[in-house]
């Protein structure tokens, strides 16, 4: 006979959008076996858990997650279950080494099945759904180069995005402003998304513009879904550079009008107006578009000078921009080393062009206003973080963003919205089976938090790394975490195939 669990005394938020009515919970096994009113499983025999005072919903799904890696490194993922997620989706932004495996010290495998067997064998604490990567196909296949593929590098490219949905990927993503996305032009990537036609997979995009050309890059993405399955993701929405703030009425016109064309179209979002990326992004055209820009910086003091003048042009902020590693700006790393805060910038390049900064980017009004559409779900664009070490957290948003998000829609529509944009919104984006809403039969990936205290202060800087809120978290019917045992974590997460 399998365990049953009751949580019992708490409020049910079933994640459909309801607002949570008073009810208990019977977990048999992996899954919720019944859903009952106060009271009505007293006479099973059960370990009984009390939830006076709190919020039973369904384990919050991260959209938008980058933690192929990480999940091997740090498989107890606390930043995630203390955030209530159960689960997420792995290989955005056209990254994925799950499907085609990079440099990393972990890398044993081949492809998404391997990858698969070797995280379950890990048992990270959260699940995985995956995307396959176009920037990780372009490149095993084509390398950094520039230019069209030829007939047979589309074919190698479209076996791979074959193999992964094979494999289970829900789908595949691209990063348009990274290398080599960036030279992938509109036919290539209409050809590849052929691929998910009468699947159902999604197709996830880092959009090629998020400021300058945005509203032509949410042309190109809804073109790109239309030559597949119709079902296109927008990663991270936003409008960044200032000069670009004034887009959000295009932008949210655009997007309703495609919807109502037919569209299956959603986007996430991290509720912080700071992003994070690598500092060679700074670079304008055209550094930006050269593989070799630190070696070639290394080699001539010319192209040094030159650089540094080029970036006094940088639409992005140099002067607040934070780099996560030293916890400092550019500013300070400027005036320690007597120099511009350019040239700061074109040292850190020169060093590694992948340094992770964050840049203050974003306009707080249009942050709201994404966020507050029904068409859009919480995604984290985060890591996972061991908590004990707060110079390595980065971008707060590893740690904040499913309270954050949470307070901005709950506040403004109610914690069942809130809730349903962190839960069955996500699970229908991707299609993810049996989770995502609080439904007998269901899986019993469950939180328990406190919608008054669930919130975040984490900053730049490692401050406050702890999100506060959530009492216990449930993955497949065993607790994964309790703030009684804060120390102790239980690995059930799994990876999740779907087809
Ligand atoms: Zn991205």
């Amino acid at each position: 006979m399998s365990e049953k669990t009751i949580l019992c005394g708490g409020m049910v938020c079933d994640g459909s959008g309801a607002e949570p009515v008073l009810g208990e919970l019977l977990i048999e096994g992996e899954r919720i076996a019944a859903i009952g009113l106060p009271g009505e499983f007293d006479a099973v025999e059960a370990a009984v858990i009390d939830c006076a005072g709190k919020v039973i919903a369904p384990g919050f799904i991260d959209a938008h997650s980058h933690c192929e890696i990480r999940k091997l490194r740090y498989p107890d993922s606390r930043s995630k279950l203390l955030q209530g997620m159960t689960t997420e989706v792995a290989g955005n932004c056209g990254e994925s080494v799950s499907c085609v495996p990079g440099k990393f010290e972990e890398t044993c495998w081949n492809d998404l099945k391997g990858y698969a067997e070797i995280l379950d064998a890990a048992s990270a604490s959260t699940n995985t759904v995956a995307l396959c990567g176009h920037n990780s196909i372009r490149k095993a296949v084509m390398g950094n180069r520039d230019g069209r593929p030829s007939g047979d590098e589309l074919k190698a490219m479209r076996h791979l995005l074959e193999d992964s949905f094979a494999a289970g990927a829900a789908g595949w993503s691209t990063g348009l402003t990274y290398l080599p996305g960036k030279f992938a032009d509109t036919a290539e990537l209409e050809f590849l998304n052929a691929t998910t036609r009468g699947t159902g997979k999604v197709y996830a995009t880092h959009l090629r513009s998020e400021g300058d050309k945005l509203i032509e890059a949410v042309d190109e993405a809804c073109r790109i879904a239309r030559a597949g399955s119709e079902r296109l993701q927008v990663s991270h929405l936003k409008t960044i550079y200032a000069r670009n703030f004034h887009k959000i009425d295009a932008l949210l016109e655009k997007i309703e009008a495609e919807r109502v064309n037919g569209l299956s179209l959603h986007a996430d979002r991290y509720p912080y107006i700071h992003s994070s990326t690598y500092i060679r992004q700074a670079l304008p055209p055209p550094y930006n578009l050269d593989p070799e820009i630190a070696a070639k910086l290394r080699a001539s003091a010319a192209l040094r000078d030159e650089v540094t003048e080029a970036l006094k042009g940088c639409p992005r902020d140099l002067p607040t921009t934070i780099v996560a590693r030293l916890g400092k700006d550019l500013t300070e790393i400027a005036a320690e080393n007597g120099v511009s805060v350019e040239r700061a910038a074109m040292e850190l390049i020169m060093e590694n062009p992948r340094e992770f900064v964050a840049y203050r980017c974003m306009s707080p009004e249009n942050l709201r206003r994404i966020v507050l559409n029904p068409w859009v779900c919480a995604g984290s664009d985060g890591v996972s973080m061991p908590l004990d070490d707060p110079t390595n957290i980065g971008h707060p948003r590893s740690v904040g963003t499913f309270p954050r998000f949470f307070r901005m829609v709950a506040d403004e529509l109610g914690i069942g919205e809130a809730v349903r944009r962190m839960t069955s919104l996500p699970a229908q984006i991707f299609r993810i089976p049996d989770r995502g809403l609080i439904r007998r039969g269901y899986v019993a990936d469950l939180v328990v938090f406190d919608p008054a205290k669930f919130d975040s202060q984490a900053g730049f800087r490692g401050e406050d790394p702890m999100p506060s809120g959530v009492a216990r978290v449930f993955v497949a019917g065993k607790q994964a975490w309790s703030a009684d045992v804060p120390e102790r974590v239980g690995r059930f997460g799994r990876y999740i195939p779907i087809f």
